[in-house]
């Protein structure tokens, strides 16, 4: 499963973060496909979309997709010379698709900071360091294999060859390889060198319970904005504390707090969005009397993909989708209303399937 790692240094809030995370947990009995290990905490999507089906089916019941966060501890200066712990920090920040880096931007005397100030910036360049120097080391290295045989004109050598000596410039110069624009081309060439600051990074800064309601005054996170847009990453504030205390209320209970708080959407829905999105992952929807039910797929997967996340079987036996958008089903009404205005299409295995899709996948068995 895809999974966006959560990383940062220490006294930063990771730990609260992850607690709201764990706490507000999904029922795992719905996602057996899940990975159960202390370090991997698993939510539940919002989507309105999901709430609206509802009313319009009355299924039995309704299962939201799910969506995992790994919690990947110890990050240390250094890390990159690989040392111990440093180099399973480094490992485990291989293994995961997205990068979700929290960065302080609370004052607050009783709580240290590593580096003896509150400075996003320069924690966030700590990172970022240790990630462009492992990245660093792995270019060299294939830099040495290739240039021979891009001497010899292996035509595919020398194309690697060329996206090594882009990647390696833009890491001396402290750019991550994600702040870099290739062409298709040479962005499956990059896939393939398995980069860790390729990955797709989202900057989380966290504020005070006093400062969630209105950030603007904030200049830490005035500062990280800035960095971010500079290599095109996204940041989105939430305070991990107020998150630690919401994700054990009720949606009711949650709704009041939020509105005292003066926020419309909690820090922790705002990053399972973020994150998803930064996945490239889409939604979606299979609506029975039963059950109603999001899945989550990647952008660009065909139907029968998308029909062998549910169960093998769908995939293998696959003879058409049964679709209709999100939109088109609301705006009828019903599944007959949306099928007597044509709205319910037959596709077939070359469709791509869109986020917000109603499918009834039809197979053989
Ligand atoms: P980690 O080392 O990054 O995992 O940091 P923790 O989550 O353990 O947080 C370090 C300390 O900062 C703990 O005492 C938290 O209660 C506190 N903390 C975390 N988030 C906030 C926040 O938003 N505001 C304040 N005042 N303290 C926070």
């Amino acid at each position: 499963a895809l999974t966006a790692g959560i990383v940062g240094l220490p006294n930063v809030g990771k730990s609260t973060l992850f607690n709201a995370i764990t706490k507000a947990g999904a029922e795992s009995a719905n996602y057996p496909f899940c990975t159960i290990d202390p370090n991997v905490g698993i939510v539940e999507v919002p989507d309105e979309r999901l709430v609206k089906l509802t009313e319009l089916v009355s299924p039995k019941k309704t299962i939201p997709t799910a969506f995992e966060f790994t919690d990947i501890a110890g990050i240390v200066k250094g890390a990159s010379k690989g040392e111990g712990l440093g180099n399973k920090f480094l490992s485990h920040i291989r293994e995961v698709d997205a990068i979700c880096q929290v960065v302080r931007c609370f004052d607050d005397e009783n709580i240290t900071h590593v580096s003896g100030k509150v400075d996003p910036i320069d924690d966030i360049e700590v990172i970022n360091l240790e990630l462009i120097l492992a990245d660093l080391e792995s270019v060299d290295k294939r830099l040495a294999r290739v240039a021979k045989l891009a001497k010899q004109k292996d035509k595919e050598a020398a194309a690697e060859h060329d996206v090594l000596v882009i990647v390696k410039e833009a890491l001396e110069s402290d750019k991550p390889a994600r702040s870099i624009e290739f062409t298709e081309e040479q962005q499956k060439i990059v896939k393939q060198l398995h980069l860790l600051t390729a990955k797709p990074m989202l900057y989380v800064a966290n504020v005070s319970e006093e400062e969630i309601a209105d950030p603007s005054g904030n200049e830490h996170v005035q500062k990280v904005r800035d960095y971010a847009s500079g290599e095109g990453s996204e940041v989105i504030v939430i305070s991990a504390k107020v998150e630690e205390e919401i994700a054990e209320l009720d949606d009711d209970e949650k709704a009041m707090f939020l509105e005292e708080l003066g926020i419309s959407q909690s820090g922790l829905d705002q990053l399972i969005k973020a994150a998803y999105s930064l996945l490239g992952l889409a939604t979606y929807f299979t609506a029975g009397v039963q059950e109603v039910r999001a899945w989550t797929f990647r952008q660009g997967m065909k139907a029968p993909q998308c029909a062998g996340i549910i169960h093998t079987d769908f995939e293998r036996g696959f003879i058409r989708a049964e679709t209709v958008s999100y939109d088109d089903l609301v705006s009828n009404g019903s599944m007959n209303a949306a099928k007597e205005a044509g709205k319910v299409r037959l596709e077939g295995k070359e469709y791509v399937m869109k986020d917000g899709d109603v499918v009834h996948f039809r197979f053989n068995v």
